[in-house]
């Protein structure tokens, strides 16, 4: 039961106190949107799947000496999970092209990226979460240039941990994004590992089992997210 104050609503959850002050409360909605939130929808017991997928790999993360914010999974919406002061920089890192990358360099959906491409995008809905070089990073002092090695050097040991666990379950990790945040002066990974932030591509198929679903209306969201957590968490 979510019995702290609300302290911030963003798109697809909400975050509560509780009652320690090291600790906040992340409640996953159903509520879907897309292109900066100018398409909006309901993906039914979305919440309840990433919670779950979340919890699944922060785990196998955590095990394999990624540092993340996850403490427990509280209920099939709520994961207790460590107060971060969030890095404003979403990380995307890529294996296969599609999406944004396909659209704004004219190259072709499916080709292999090798090795994997990490992208920063500014964090601000105002101006539409823009691409932006490491300079950027700086003028705007969204990170050091310490923080910014670590936070690469992290993003693709998820890459390399979550590629081979998304394989042996018969799926492509296309791309996913990543968000970081400070705790007691350690830069660990915050927010969500779910179909919501990841491509994922059915190995035999190639069919996707993601929010593009939703994106391009394509029909069976709900299957999708079901069976994704049928793989991940099954
Ligand atoms: N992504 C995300 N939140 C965003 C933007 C992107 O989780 O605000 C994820 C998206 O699901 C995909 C990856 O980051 O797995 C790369 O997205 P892309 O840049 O191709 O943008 P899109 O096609 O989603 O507009």
């Amino acid at each position: 039961m979510t019995t702290g104050t609300m302290i911030y609503e963003g798109k697809a959850k909400r975050i509560f106190t509780t009652g320690n002050p090291d600790q906040v409360l992340q409640y996953f909605k159903d509520d879907a949107t897309a292109f900066n939130a100018q398409k909006r929808g309901t993906i039914l017991d979305k919440g309840i799947i990433n919670n779950k997928i979340s919890e699944r790999l922060f785990r196998l993360l955590e095990q394999n000496g990624v540092p993340t914010h996850f403490v427990e999974r509280q209920s099939d919406r709520e994961m207790l999970t460590k107060k971060v002061a969030i890095v404003p920089v979403e990380v995307v890192v890529r294996n296969v092209v599609a999406g944004s990358l396909a659209k704004r360099l004219g190259l072709k959906e499916g080709d292999l990226i090798q090795p994997a491409l990490i992208e920063w995008y500014y964090k601000n809905d105002a101006l539409g979460d823009p691409l932006i070089a490491d300079e950027h990073v700086r003028l705007l002092k969204l990170a050091t240039p310490e923080q910014l090695v670590e936070i690469k050097r992290l993003a693709l040991k998820v890459n390399s941990l979550l590629q081979p666990f998304f394989l042996e379950r018969r799926m492509i990790l296309v791309d996913f994004k990543l968000e970081f945040g400070m705790h007691n002066g350690q830069l660990i990974l915050a927010d969500e590992i779910s179909p919501d932030t990841c491509r994922f591509w059915d190995q035999t198929t190639k069919e996707s089992m993601d929010k593009d679903r939703f994106r391009k209306d394509l029909g069976k969201i709900e299957e999708a997210y079901q069976e994704v957590l049928r793989r991940v968490c099954g």
